[in-house]
């Protein structure tokens, strides 16, 4: 890949050109009006996945709940989960969490301010360690991620095919540190992010308006808009049964053990296999299709009359009365199914 060479060697003109757009045209956000560190890891866990626009109001609600490291470290593990409820990989709530005790537990409150310290904290890996030490404490650390992948590979014309973004990003750690604005790290680092996110689309990037795109090999060659070249994610398809299942005990749920890898903590329909029903020949109350990771699911929700349960109900299923359901932490599909089950039928 001889043109991560020559990027390199413009690399001061490059480091301009991005910053003085970055310093007219980076969007307000609330993590970066008055900024700090709180604020700027309770974003890039929020942001890690997750769009900008839905992120917005759950940071908004999180810091009037949680507005320090301390009011996050002094919550339940239930109350944080309901916080986070909607927004999806669940497991950066319960690291978020386990952060703020461990911050709120040094002696001197004093936090490391370099990438490879903060690798140690729960649920930070090398991209938020650099987005967080760079943005907070000037760590001369880059960032890459997805967006970053995808601005190196088209300026570089790199036509390279790779099996995911990660393989991607390990062939481009070299250059993107090389390109780094090490006198203001943290700006460099979001004014990258920032052209992914408003100029470098996945489709139709926007040279036009591109402040680096005389620097732009895959603009220039016409190849741009197919970089970069990723193997195509194969999809799994599966069909879970669920069962809906009310009695004068309230609604039979599933609270995800401690010991599930993941989503443990959240409340969910019940799965028919569990509760050792066989799934009925009938058609579903709900059919629901969603899509975690490589996996396509089919959620089949059946109306069961408590009578088919075993006499024995198995470990960490509880009924739960239906006024108390609002408190009670569920992934955002869960939520939106039991809600309209609650509506529609007895
Ligand atoms: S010129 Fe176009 S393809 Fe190149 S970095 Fe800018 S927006 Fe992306």
């Amino acid at each position: 890949m001889p043109s991560q060479n020559t990027l390199t060697d413009e690399a001061e003109a490059f480091r301009a050109a991005l910053i003085s757009w970055y310093d007219a045209n980076a969007r307000e956000l609330p993590w970066r009006s008055e900024p700090s560190t709180y604020k700027t890891v309770v974003s890039e866990f929020m942001l890690q996945q997750t769009q900008v626009k839905t992120v917005l109001p759950y940071f908004a609600a999180w810091l009037s709940s949680y507005p320090d490291f301390k009011s996050l470290a002094a919550a339940s593990e239930d109350q944080v989960l309901k916080s986070w409820e909607g927004l999806g990989y669940y497991s950066r709530a319960r690291n978020l969490h386990k952060l703020a005790k461990d911050v709120a537990a040094i002696p001197d409150g004093e936090l490391p301010t370099d990438a490879k310290s903060w690798l140690a904290f729960p649920g930070v890996g090398p991209y938020a360690a650099a987005a967080i030490c760079s943005i907070s404490f000037s760590d001369p650390s880059a960032v890459v991620d997805g967006n970053v992948v995808r601005i190196l590979s088209r300026l570089t014309a790199d036509e390279t095919n790779y099996k995911n973004s990660t393989d991607a990003a390990k062939s481009y750690r070299q250059l993107v540190q090389d390109l780094l604005n090490i006198d203001r790290p943290g700006d460099h680092n979001q004014a990258m992010m920032e052209l992914g996110a408003t100029v470098c689309h996945k489709q139709s990037p926007n040279c036009l308006l591109c402040p680096v795109r005389p620097f732009c090999q895959g603009h220039a060659s016409g190849v741009a808009e197919s970089l970069p070249r990723l193997a195509k994610t194969k999809f799994e398809e599966v069909t879970l049964n669920r069962a809906w299942i009310r009695s004068a005990k309230g609604v039979l749920l599933h609270k995800i053990p401690a010991a599930a890898k993941r989503m443990k903590g959240l409340h969910e329909l019940p799965d028919l296999a569990q509760l050792a029903i066989p799934a009925p020949q009938s058609k579903p109350q709900l059919v629901r299709k969603r899509g975690i990771t490589k996996y396509r699911i089919t959620e089949r929700i059946h109306a069961i009359p408590a009578n088919k349960l075993p006499a024995e109900l198995p470990a960490d299923h509880v009924w739960v009365a239906a006024e108390a359901i609002p408190d009670l932490p569920f992934s955002g599909p869960h939520r939106r199914w039991i809600t309209e089950l609650l509506e529609t039928i007895e």
